[in-house]
Parts: C-alpha cells; structure tokens; sequence
C-alpha cells in the first residue's frame, strides 16, 4: 500500500513489525525482501513521489571542500537511484581488506560474507555478474589491451539501465499487503526508550505540520550516506551527541571517490583492444567501461591504495600545446607500421582513505521540518593522488615493455585535476567491530541500540574502489535474512 502521511489517521495505532526509514535503493530492497517472509513493513519516505522543492530544500546544508548537499542526492521516492549513472563494480578482498600503510582501513567482515548476496544484487540492479575483461573480449570480437603486467588487472564495470528504484518498483509496493509505504513522512527524530538501549518509536512530520509516531519492533535507518547520520545526531533529545555515538564517529570519516583526469596516453591501434573504446555494448544489450587497476600486491608494495584507471580516446585536434609537444615522443614510438598512435585522455579513481576530520557535524540553522542543517568539511587525502600517480605509472611502464605506447603523468595540483565526485557518501556511520571505534556492528546492528539497524553507504569503513550500489544492495539483502533470524 502506498499512500500520503497527511492521510494518516493519527487516533489510530501505527504499530509494524519493522520500520524502514527512507525509501531508496536499500529501503526499497530491505522493503520487499522482508514482505517476502510476511513481515509487516513501513516503509517512510520523506520526499513525494515525484521530485517536489518542498522536499528537496531539506537536503541543503554547508560543504567546505565537497559538493554541494542538495545536488548530490535526490530527496524523493526512489532516492538518489533517480538520478545515478548505474555503474557496477563487483567488490573483492582488498576492497575489504584491513591495510596497515593505509590509515583506518578494513571491515570488520570479509567480502565472503556478501558474496552469497552479490548474484541477486546484479540482478536488481540490471547488470550480468562477470567483472572480468575475458569474460567479454569474445563478445565483443575484440582482446584485452595488449600487455602483460603482473601489476596491472583489467577489468571492467558493467552499466545498468541505470534502474530507478521508484519507477521500477512502485507498483510492486503498491500491490504488496505487508507494505504501508508513506511518502511525504518526514522522520525528525528516532527515539529512544529511558534506558537508552532500544528505540522507542519514530516521530514523523508530514508537509502540512502533522505529527504522529510509528513504532515497530526494528527500525532500520535507511536515509543515505550523509541523511543517516543526521538523523541519529538529530536524534538527541534523551541521548547528548545522538543515537549511537558512544564513540563519537556518527558523522566523521565522510569519504568519496575524486575523479581526476590523471594524465594521458598513446597507443599503437594494433594494440588497444578493448580500449579502444571508453564505453562498449554486446548484443544482448550489456553496456561495459573497460579499466585498469592496480593489483593488491603492486598498491601494497607502492604504500598506497588502488587505483582505477579508465582511457577515453581523444580526437587530435583536442591537443593543447604541451600535449602536441609530449606527442612528438609518439613519432618515434616503436610500433612497426606506418599508423598514427591513438591518444587518450586517463581518467582515474582511487579509492578514498578514511580521515576521522573529514566529518559533518550539526548547525544551529534548522530546515522547515525542525531538523538542524549539516556543515560538511571534506580534503581528500594526499595519499589518493599518490595511488593516481603509481597507476599511471604502472601502466607506461606496461605499454614501454609491450613497444606499443607511452603514457604521461599529469601532475598539476589536485584542483586542476579535479573532474567530478562519484557521489558515493562513504563513513559517516561506519563499521567496526566494538563501540568505541565504529556505530554499527557487522550486522548493520547500531553498537548499544538492540533494535535500531542501518542500511546504506554510511556503513562502509572505506570505499574501495568499487562503485558502491550494488555492494550496498547486497548488503541489505544480507541485512534481510539478519532480520529474519530474529523475527522468525
Ligand atoms: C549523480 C550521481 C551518480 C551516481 N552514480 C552511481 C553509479 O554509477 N554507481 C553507483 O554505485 N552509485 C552511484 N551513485 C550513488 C547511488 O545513487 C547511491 O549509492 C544510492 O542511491 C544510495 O542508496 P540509498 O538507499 O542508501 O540512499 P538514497 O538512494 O539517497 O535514498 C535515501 C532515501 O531516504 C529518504 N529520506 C532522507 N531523509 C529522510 C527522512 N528524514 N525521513 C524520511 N525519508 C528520508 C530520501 O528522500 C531518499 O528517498 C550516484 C549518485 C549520484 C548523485
């Protein structure tokens, strides 16, 4: 069922086996997986079914350094998926992985814990599951890049519809009995009972300044990675500093991946295979980015994280003057034929490290609904420019041995390279394996709360360098049988 808050009858009891905050990619997941078991669901959604300034002006807040918060998320039903750009990097060890060269890194799970997940997440997120650059060169009618590099992988992401959560599943929720979705359901405050270890009830506000509560046996935050932290630090009416913030880490380590244009390349055509093209589609309709990476062990022996590194083929008339000069060194590159070598742009990501000052904390400026706004401060570290550069490296050091090309390293400060975020909001409400260091265990189970759970990006310790998704919807997936076991 779905249907408006201002509806609501507020005389009559709203009482659910489990409340869902937010209704985005991890709502709508957790949503229907657990109506699969006949669970009853509410699943709250703060913004209306269609993008509305009502709602989305509550996402407005002060950002130093990053970009602005009301354009990097999406504020109605469907969430950020309405405008994401569905790249999918399945996620692996190192991604996980605790790094000592590398500050504050690891999970306190290892990727086997979401792998049995992974497949059905592909599935709703659109995308095949093989990540591999073999898995595709034969249907593609074309090879890998013509190296071999025992410090270099290649692989590739996959690139969904992008599926929109809320257009793809609204009937769905509509037509499902155990789901009460509520849109326009401002959620102002989760409140906790007089000992401080459970949550008591969820205090929503619709536009027309109506006030009720729900209450559910579970509740599970699932705002995105930014809005699950203010909610929590909203939320401190009974608890000083907010719900779950023993440690005092709801809020810092914010992360994102920086896409930086990271230097340039030439390639002998005969060469490039499948990166010839930035971007290639299969028959049967699989659109795929193929990239470069940094293995584990070459990040490791550097004292830096991964990298990825995508080439975009660049037209020659796009050369500025100190390009031209660097592309004299192609004329005499060792290709064997009379061809002109192809030139690409490198565009990289390394994955984000986590820093504890990178952190948003509350205003005393309050948006229409009561909630106080965020100032957000945000540099990435030194280190990810580091991982830039060793990728770049690898990589001419590759084609050098190979005789098919060269590479250049860009290495103008960090604000002239700057090219774009990847809007994925990592840490704010991170994973750890004890109370002091973290705010939500390794089931997603906020530290000292018994029945107050967290779905979404804020969770991950660290980024990695996979796209986030649908890592984050498998980890809802897994959150759904965590629920279950507890209910059933
Ligand atoms: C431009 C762009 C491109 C992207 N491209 C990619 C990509 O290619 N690959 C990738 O993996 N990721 C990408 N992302 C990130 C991706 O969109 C997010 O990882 C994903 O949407 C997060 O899902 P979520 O459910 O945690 O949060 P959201 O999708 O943001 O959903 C949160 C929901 O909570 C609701 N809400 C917030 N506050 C309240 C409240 N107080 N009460 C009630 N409801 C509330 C919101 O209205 C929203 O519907 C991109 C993001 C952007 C902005």
């Amino acid at each position: 069922m779905l249907k408006e808050a201002t509806s609501v009858d507020t005389n009559e009891d709203q009482q659910f086996k489990v409340c869902i905050i937010g209704a985005g990619a991890a709502g709508i997941t957790l949503a229907l997986r657990l109506a699969r078991s006949g669970l009853s669901v509410a699943l709250l959604e703060g913004g209306d079914l269609e993008m509305t300034e009502r709602s989305q002006t509550l996402y407005e807040g002060a950002s130093e350094g990053y970009a602005e918060l009301d354009i990097s998320r999406l504020r109605y039903f469907g969430g950020t998926t309405n405008h994401w750009t569905g790249y999918c990097r399945r996620p692996g060890p190192s991604d996980f992985a605790i790094r000592p060269w590398l500050p504050e890194t690891g999970w306190p799970i290892k990727v086997e814990s979401v792998d049995p997940y992974l497949e059905e997440a592909a599935r709703i997120v659109e995308v095949a599951s093989q990540f591999d650059v073999a898995s595709w060169t034969n249907r593609l009618e074309t090879n890998p890049l013509n190296i071999t590099s025992a410090d270099l992988q290649q692989e590739v992401s996959l690139v969904g519809p992008p599926v929109r959560f809320g257009e793809k599943y609204r009937s769905e929720i509509e037509a499902t009995p155990e789901i009460t979705c509520l849109t326009g359901a401002n959620v102002v405050e989760i409140e906790a009972n007089a000992s401080g270890d459970r949550v008591s009830a969820v205090r929503v506000r619709s536009y027309d300044g109506k006030e009720f509560q729900i209450t559910a046996d579970y509740v599970v935050l699932a705002c995105g990675g930014i809005e699950n932290a203010r909610l929590l630090l909203n939320s401190d009416s009974r608890i000083p500093g907010g719900l779950g913030n023993s440690s005092g880490t709801v809020g810092c380590f914010f992360a994102d991946h920086a896409i930086v244009r990271a230097g340039q390349a030439f390639i002998s055509p005969a060469a490039s295979g499948i990166f010839q093209r930035p971007v290639w589609t299969t028959e049967d309709g699989n659109t795929l980015v193929p990239h470069l990476i940094a293995t584990p062990e070459a990040a490791a022996t550097a004292g830096v994280g991964r990298c990825a590194l995508r080439a975009n083929r660049r037209n020659p008339g796009q050369r500025s003057f100190t390009d031209r000069l660097f592309s004299k060194v192609s004329d005499y590159l060792p290709f064997g034929d009379d061809a002109e070598p192809e030139e690409y742009e490198l565009l990289a990501f390394a994955e984000p490290i986590p820093n504890i000052n990178n952190r948003m904390t509350l205003s005393d400026e309050r948006d229409a609904m009561g909630m106080r706004k965020i100032n957000l401060i945000y540099q990435p570290h030194e280190l990810e420019m580091q991982a830039v550069e060793h990728v770049v490296k690898l990589f001419g050091a590759a084609l050098g041995a190979a005789g098919i090309g060269r590479a250049q390293i860009d290495t103008a400060p960090f604000e002239e390279r700057f090219f774009d975020w990847g809007y994925h909001h990592y840490g704010t409400t991170r994973m750890s394996a004890d109370h002091t260091s973290g705010v939500v265990d390794a089931d997603l189970k906020v530290h000292g709360l018994d029945n107050l759970y967290i779905a979404g990006t804020s969770v991950y310790p660290n980024g990695g360098i996979m796209t986030p998704t649908m890592t984050l919807v498998a980890l809802t997936l897994r959150l759904g049988d965590t629920l279950e076991k507890r209910m059933l």
